[in-house]
C-alpha cells in the first residue's frame, strides 16, 4: 500500500522558515512527492473552524505535564478562552483525512499546538518554548502514524525510502 505523507497545509504553502539551502531542499522534496500524488495537504486548525489570522492559543499544563490526551492539559487563547474541543476536534479530523488516504507518515509545522511534534509554547504567551507535542501529533501518533517536524525533512526522507524498499 502507498505510504503518503498528511503534510500541514502552512507548511506545504509557505516553506519561509528555512534557510537557503534547506528552503530548496525541502521544495525539491516536497515537488516530487506531491508528483508522486502522496501528499495530502491539511491544517487541523482551519478545520475545526478557526479564522485565520487568528488568536494564539498555548497548551497549559495539567499537573505540570502539557499532554492534551493522556493529562488532560488544555489549550487556551491569551484571553483565557478554552478552545481544547476545538483543537481536538482538528486532531480527530486530520486523523480522518489521514487514514482515509492511506497516511503512515506526517510532516507538520513544529511550535504549533496542534502540529508541533518536537517543541511546543510553554502557556505563558512568552514565546518560551519546551519540548512537547500538539494535540495532532498526540493522536496521529496514538494511531500508529509516524510524525516528523520540519525540522527533520531528512529523517522522514529516509523512512519514505526505507518503506518504499521494503514495502513497510
Ligand atoms: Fe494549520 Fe497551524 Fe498546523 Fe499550520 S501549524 S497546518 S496553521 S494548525
Amino acid at each position: 500500500p502507498p505510504s503518503n505523507i498528511l503534510i500541514s497545509a502552512c507548511l506545504y504553502g509557505l516553506p519561509v522558515r528555512y534557510n537557503g539551502s534547506e528552503k530548496a531542499r525541502l521544495q525539491h522534496t516536497l515537488r516530487t512527492w506531491r508528483d508522486q500524488q502522496r501528499l495530502v495537504v491539511f491544517c487541523p486548525e482551519l478545520a475545526a473552524g478557526f479564522d485565520t489570522p487568528r488568536p494564539p492559543a498555548e497548551i497549559q499544563p495539567q499537573h505540570g505535564r502539557y499532554s492534551v490526551l493522556a493529562a488532560g492539559a488544555r489549550v487556551q487563547e491569551q484571553s483565557g478562552a478554552d478552545v481544547t474541543e476545538r483543537y481536538l476536534l482538528g486532531a480527530w479530523l486530520a486523523l480522518e483525512m489521514a487514514q482515509a488516504n492511506q497516511c503512515r507518515f506526517a510532516l507538520l509545522t513544529d511550535g504549533s499546538p496542534s502540529c508541533g511534534s518536537q517543541r511546543i509554547y510553554d502557556g505563558g504567551f512568552r514565546g518560551q518554548t519546551l519540548p512537547g507535542v500538539g494535540v495532532t501529533t498526540e493522536l496521529l501518533r496514538r494511531h500508529g502514524i509516524e510524525v516528523f517536524s520540519d525540522r527533520q525533512l531528512p529523517a522522514l526522507m529516509a523512512r519514505v525510502v526505507a518503506v518504499d524498499r521494503t514495502g513497510g
